[in-house]
């Protein structure tokens, strides 16, 4: 009964710490995960107002050429661009692994595809100050379910 009691402990507390399991440092220029505020270009934070629409993800802010490293331990799937347009931050990746799926947005990736470790660097921060002058420089993360990623930042 006692070691029963134990074990029913044990799991909780690893169930409990997978469902916040928290992703590494993203960006080489900050020291934790920042949520992006407001600024002359709009908020950072997941589901602000995007013109008619709400922002699917949140801003993690980081400086123009940084480096960028993986969230957690996967695989990069694939290429994701935010726009599609070819300007000077269309470009991501997919990546997947560990229990999450999410686009990175504004990052020039080391690959499009292949395995991945956490806190690798998977690429460097775009010229978005080019594109958005004045903005908060940031990468943007999103899950593929589109659901709240803050939790894990
Ligand atoms: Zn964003």
């Amino acid at each position: 009964m006692e070691m029963h009691g134990v074990t029913a402990v044990l799991l909780a507390i690893a169930i409990s710490s997978a469902a916040a399991a928290r992703w590494a440092t993203i960006c080489s220029t900050q020291p934790a995960n920042k949520i992006r505020g407001c600024d002359s270009q709009g908020c950072g934070g997941y589901h602000d107002p995007r013109g008619g629409k709400r922002h699917e993800g949140v801003d993690v802010v980081c400086e123009d050429g940084s480096v960028v490293y993986a969230p957690f331990a996967g695989k990069i799937n694939r290429q994701a661009r935010p726009y599609g347009n070819g300007n000077a931050i269309d470009n991501g990746v997919r990546l997947s692994g560990s229990g999450f799926c999410i686009k990175m947005f504004y990052i020039k990736p080391v690959k499009y595809s292949g395995p991945i470790k956490k806190g690798e660097k998977i690429g460097v921060l775009l010229p978005m100050q080019r594109v958005y002058r004045g903005i908060t420089s940031h990468v943007h993360i999103q899950n593929c379910d589109l659901t709240d990623p803050t939790p894990n930042l």
